[in-house]
């Protein structure tokens, strides 16, 4: 007969050491070496005592929220359910082997209070980036910008048409946060074109078919990394729109030049980034080498001349034409008041043999240039060059990192909602990413036997 096994799990514990079992390859143990929340303490202090009964110690929620994005467990009642029972978990939250995990309910009341409000999750970010620093991780020569789409918890079915409006009744944390975005440009002042269906569970995401297939709602995530080892030196939510992305982009730059002091030498981007203004505001406010592809809808399709085909002289300020003739502009700001138009005289055109594939339809042809077209001549030098090919191919360490955030970190649908959910959950996102980072390029130190 089959007898049981008899195991007393009351004596299995007994002189257990949490830190004997967890390997010393666990990837925990090596980013561990890097969570410093020794200076946060004094800012945590206010919130140990403030935080609601039951509390929560902040800093095992931070650890607790770091295991959770390392491991891509998004889910708050799954993370207690792991810390509690996971030992490497327990060691990496200081937990020991019978510290209490708060049950998920406390832990979620307490994330989105008063911890939410500190702003704690960006300290968090930039003590990690400071790390990052000290360890030589970030050139500060090169920096990349992108943004990713990321899908918001809000059912597509569910979307409103834009032109109706939410209802009255619509209430909620997403929508008091939506309405305190609605002036902010990264937001609700972005655009003012009404989108086709608003979620009435989370308006400030944005309906989008960007990505070609079904329309959804979305939210986007900003990254501006360092391009020697892809270490993510700023990052933002906005809606998803392209006005908004630039925005984060030069939000995101000023930021790091006035929090850490660094000064990139060459920005590289996409067409995204490659409007006039956009180049001009890099070359011409902060002397930053624009690697961006320009963004330019000069080229004609009916056959006749485009832009390109006319020859601009800085010398004398003037277009010469195919023809020969010279364009001139009396330096009026015409458009958005950044544009100015260089005529060929109706005495040149009337009697050109070249008119029918210039201006058939008009007396004269009139070219439109930015003020910031000498910027925007850069960085079409710059694409053109070497230089600008391998700026091209160093532009996908950020492609390779949203691919990273949504493969193995799992991000590709939000789990909070509200622009401050999209906040805390690409800034923890993106702590995480550079935790592992610093763990994969930093190797832990081999211990010699006594
Ligand atoms: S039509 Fe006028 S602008 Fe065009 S090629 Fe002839 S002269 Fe030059």
């Amino acid at each position: 007969m089959m007898g049981h096994r008899q195991v007393d799990q009351a004596a299995f514990f007994y002189e257990f050491s949490l830190e004997k079992h967890v390997p010393t390859e666990h990837l925990l143990r090596s980013i561990d070496r890097f969570v410093e929340l020794g200076a946060l303490r004094r800012e945590l202090a206010a919130f140990y005592s403030t935080l609601g009964r039951p509390s929560i110690d902040p800093e095992l929620m931070i650890r607790m929220l770091i295991v959770g994005y390392c491991f891509g467990i998004r889910s708050e009642r799954r993370l207690c359910e792991e810390v509690h029972l996971n030992l490497a978990y327990r060691w990496f939250c200081r937990l020991g082997l019978d510290g209490c995990v708060p049950d998920h309910s406390t832990f979620s009341k307490n994330r989105h209070g008063r911890f939410r409000q500190s702003d704690l999750l960006r300290r968090v970010f930039e003590t990690v980036l400071q790390r990052c620093l000290r360890e030589g991780l970030v050139g500060g020569e090169g920096f990349a910008v992108d943004a990713s789409l990321i899908k918001a918890d809000a059912n597509r079915q569910n979307g409103i048409e834009g032109e109706k409006g939410l209802p009255p009744e619509a209430t909620g944390r997403a929508i008091e946060e939506y309405l305190a975005v609605l002036d902010d440009a990264a937001f609700g002042a972005a655009t003012e074109v009404t989108p086709k269906f608003v979620s009435p569970a989370d308006p400030a995401a944005r309906w989008t078919g960007a990505h070609g297939g079904q329309a959804f709602f979305a939210y986007s995530t900003n990254y501006l990394i360092d391009v020697e080892n892809a270490i993510i030196v700023d990052v933002e939510a906005t809606t998803a729109i392209r006005q908004a992305e630039v925005l984060a982009a030069k939000r995101m730059i000023e930021r790091t030049m006035e929090r850490f002091d660094l000064y990139p030498a060459r920005l590289l981007g996409d067409s995204a980034y490659g409007s006039a203004e956009m180049l001009g505001w890099l070359v011409y406010e902060h002397g930053i080498e624009p690697h961006v592809t320009v963004f330019d809808k000069s080229a004609r399709k009916d056959g006749t001349f485009s832009r390109d085909d006319f020859t601009y002289d800085p010398a004398g300020d003037v277009y010469r034409c195919p023809g020969g003739a010279m364009l001139t502009t009396t330096g009026t700001l015409v458009n958005d008041g950044a544009t100015m138009l260089y005529r060929a005289s109706k005495h040149d055109c009337e009697g050109c043999a070249l008119k029918h594939r210039c201006c058939p339809k008009e007396p004269a042809r009139k070219i439109p240039r930015s003020i910031h077209e000498g910027a925007r001549d850069r960085a079409r030098q710059i694409a053109k060059s070497w230089q600008g090919q391998t700026s091209r191919r160093l532009r996908k360490k950020v492609e390779m990192l949203f691919a990273h955030l949504k493969r193995i970190l799992k991000l590709d649908r939000l789990r909070l909602r509200g622009p401050n959910g999209a906040r805390d959950e690409f800034l923890l996102a993106a702590t995480a990413q550079n935790l592992r980072k610093l763990a994969k390029l930093i190797p832990m130190p081999i211990l010699r036997q006594a």
